[in-house]
């Protein structure tokens, strides 16, 4: 099978172009997992972590992308759940060991030994690939495979991350950075919590624009003050600053949610400015969202899928992968990045 494969960690603004074009052999079905035949896989920030080894890849070379849509080929003996053809997506976790305290309690996440697909599985930037069948998704009809692909990381740890702020009918909830993340939970919110006031904060005007169109109640600035103290803010930037303007923008007893798998350091003595009485005290609470549930993706394909979200995406083909890791660096190109393998 053709596929783009990573060999090493490298430094994005040294080269360029990581990845390599490959010829695989077919991967083949253990027992209990499928083949499927991807025709979309979606292209993360988490890509550029593991590239500039963030989040290094467990082995070389390897196959990144974790928001794959495929058809199932092939099957393990032991697999009752899908059929040949069937429709399936499958995210960023790739297998959890099913009996630890974690995995018991729904918290597979959190597994000890999570694996994540992309990463120490091959992935999506490939023709061809398995999967364990109970960490695989059927993905709702309304949605085109495309469509689909983001949602299955930047919308599923939108959701746990909205999920982890606490907020239930009501209350005052802040967006710090407008990623396609920050959009899909404007979106998912404004459909099914009405009654959730949403603030966006963006350095960038026509995402704070944006951001309005689709239902904002305030936009503004990183560093900005909305009217109101937030009950929750979720953080999809790389970077400390905007922890610490959050953390100012809380009401007592708020919570700042931090979706980013790894930060980066180059701001990080913006730290320093952190100052306890108006940052902390009062009981503000940090939190971090790691990985996402098999719930958190089953669940937010179907809310999606019934609100009508469809992200809007832009399509390049599997040999052009690294050109379109450099547009989702550069932040220059609208849309979310999908790689299109098969028809
Ligand atoms: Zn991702
Ligand atoms: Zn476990």
């Amino acid at each position: 099978m053709r596929a783009m494969i990573l060999t090493k960690v490298c430094r994005l603004s040294e080269q360029p172009n990581p990845l390599e074009p490959a010829e695989l052999p077919d991967p083949t079905p253990g027992p209990k997992d499928i083949l499927i035949r991807v025709t979309v896989c979606g292209v993360c920030h988490t890509e550029l972590d593991e590239i500039e080894g963030r989040t290094p890849p467990s082995r070389f070379p390897m196959v990144l992308g974790h928001q794959v849509v495929g058809r199932v080929v092939a099957r393990g003996e032991s697999v009752e759940r899908f059929r040949e053809g069937d429709r399936v997506g499958v995210a960023w976790i790739y297998r959890a060991c099913g009996h630890c305290v974690y995995c018991q309690s729904g918290n597979e996440n959190l597994c000890p030994q999570f694996l994540a697909t992309g990463r120490d599985a091959h992935g999506g930037y490939a023709e061809m690939m398995v999967v364990p069948a109970d960490f695989a998704y059927i993905v709702p009809q309304q949605l085109e495979d495309a469509e689909a692909a983001p949602l299955l990381c930047a919308g599923a740890i939108g959701y746990r991350s909205f999920r982890l702020t606490g907020l239930q009918e009501t209350g005052r909830l802040g967006l710090m950075g407008f990623g396609s993340s920050g959009h899909l939970v404007l979106k998912f919110v404004r459909a099914h919590w009405p009654g959730i006031e949403v603030h966006v904060f963006s350095r960038n005007p026509a995402e704070r624009e944006f951001a309005r169109e689709l239902g904002a109640i305030w936009t503004g600035e990183i560093a900005e003050s909305p009217p109101v103290l937030l009950d929750a803010i979720i953080d999809t930037t790389p970077v400390w600053r905007p922890v610490v303007e959050s953390l100012r923008h809380l009401r007592p007893g708020g919570r700042l949610v931090i979706n980013a798998i790894r930060k980066e350091d180059a701001d990080k003595q913006a730290l320093l400015d952190l100052h306890y009485p108006e940052h902390l005290w009062m009981e503000k609470e940090i939190k971090s969202v790691a990985n996402v549930s098999r719930r958190d993706v089953q669940e937010f394909l179907e809310l999606a899928a019934s609100a009508g979200i469809r992200p809007q995406v832009r399509e390049y083909p599997l040999d052009q992968a690294n050109q379109a890791l450099q547009d989702l660096r550069s932040g220059r190109t609208p849309g979310a990045k999908v790689l299109r393998i098969s028809d």
